[in-house]
């Protein structure tokens, strides 16, 4: 469960972000903060990129907001996936061309779609009738994409149930697409965040390639295979190289839509290793004299940045300056009046015996679906916040 830093460095020798955990060494913060090393954001476009191969990688943009991360990414061609107004202007407003970004949420206000269009944006999902009627009335002629509901893959934070159509439905809605005067012209699925293993792909896509085959079957001349998230960051469970990674998902891609335009939207694959946060112990204590765990408080929280511990799906990595002391279980909670902001009670977390009150917590690989998760002070304590180096 503990991973020193010896193992995580010879895991990750180019992504490890050692120039966030030297500035958060030299630095003081007043509230917990996650600290973005943008070079190392770079370093991980390349990885994917390079197994990605000729994909148009669109940077999930929800994962991590940063402006520094966006301009980076402009920087080095990629593309986004936007989910809202708001996304878009902010890619936008740090020089994203519009025809790069897709509008990927499924469930769109009106108004926004409207904007989208006038903005230059052509790509669109969909996975509902009314979601093209809205669509083909506030940016008619554009393209869209239908979002196929796919079976669990056993990713470790799955995105199955909320959004997608299925194969009975898929072919209906490309017919009321071309006959709204819109374009059609693929699918998207999302495999599930965190799906740790290039393996774990295989059926996702032999159920989009069979629906992909009914499509063409029927006649619709499909071009586009959207193949969502899903790239894994390191979280303490070994996984490949991102390079090896993407280039394997591609290899399985490839065998299955020959030809086609490729997108893929890496967002937690993309950033999550470049953040760490600094936090910090606020209390630890016993409920009992005889308790076998501590109960370890951090001024982080459920609600101030570490939602993914939601059902402790995403296991956070810790570092403390005592990680040469013996460990001892703790159950680890956020620091509001809230009783369900517990991170980890089901499986403890091994922390030093000597961890105490006012010491420094580093928790590894955050630099996705944080700062982007923290609400705006519940409870007044302070949202994270984000430093970019
Ligand atoms: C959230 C999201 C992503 C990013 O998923 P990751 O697993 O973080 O890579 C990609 N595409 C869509 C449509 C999403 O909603």
């Amino acid at each position: 469960m503990h991973v020193t830093q010896a193992d995580f460095s010879a895991r990750f020798p180019v992504a490890t972000p050692s120039r966030g955990e030297q500035f958060i060494r030299q630095t003081s913060f007043d509230r917990p903060t996650l600290v973005l090393d943008i070079d190392a954001v770079e370093t991980q476009y390349h990885a994917l990129k390079a197994g990605l191969g000729r994909a148009d990688i669109h940077f999930a943009v929800k994962a991590n907001p940063a402006r520094e991360i966006i301009e980076r990414l402009v920087s080095l061609g990629s593309h986004f996936d936007a989910a809202s107004r708001g996304e878009i202007e902010l890619c936008l407003s740090l020089g994203a061309h519009p025809e790069h970004i897709s509008f990927g949420n499924t469930v769109k206000r009106a108004s926004d779609i409207a904007f989208a269009h006038h903005a230059g944006l052509t790509l669109f999902a969909a996975d509902a009738e009314e979601e093209l009627e809205k669509i083909a009335e506030n940016a008619p002629g554009a393209q869209v994409y239908i979002r196929l509901i796919v079976e669990a893959s056993g990713a470790d934070w799955p995105l199955t149930r909320k959004f997608g159509t299925t194969r009975g439905k898929a072919l209906h809605l490309l017919a009321m697409a071309r006959d709204l005067g819109l374009d059609p012209v693929g699918f998207s699925f999302h495999v599930g965040s965190q799906t740790r293993k290039p393996e774990m792909w295989s059926s996702t896509l032999d159920q989009v390639a069979a629906i992909w085959t009914d499509a063409r079957d029927a006649g619709f001349a499909l071009s586009l295979i959207n193949i969502g998230g899903g790239f894994p960051a390191f979280y303490g469970e070994e996984i490949a190289h991102p390079t090896t990674y993407a280039a394997a998902v591609m290899a399985q891609v490839e065998a299955r839509f020959p030809g086609a335009r490729v997108m893929a939207e890496p967002g937690r694959g993309l950033v999550a290793e470049a953040g760490m946060i600094a936090a910090e112990v606020l209390l630890v204590s016993r409920k009992s004299d005889d308790d076998l765990c501590r109960w370890v408080y951090l001024d982080i929280g459920k609600f101030s940045g570490l939602a993914e511990t939601m059902e402790e799906a995403i296991r956070y990595q810790f570092t403390t300056d005592r990680d040469h002391e013996d460990t001892g279980p703790c159950i680890l909670a956020g620091p509001s009046c809230d009783s369900a902001d517990v991170l980890y009670e089901i499986r403890p977390v091994a922390l030093p015996l000597g961890l105490k009150s006012g010491d420094r917590i580093l928790i590894r690989n955050c630099g996705a679906y944080t700062s982007s998760y923290s609400s705006v002070g519940f409870n007044g304590f302070p949202p994270l916040d984000v430093v970019a180096i």
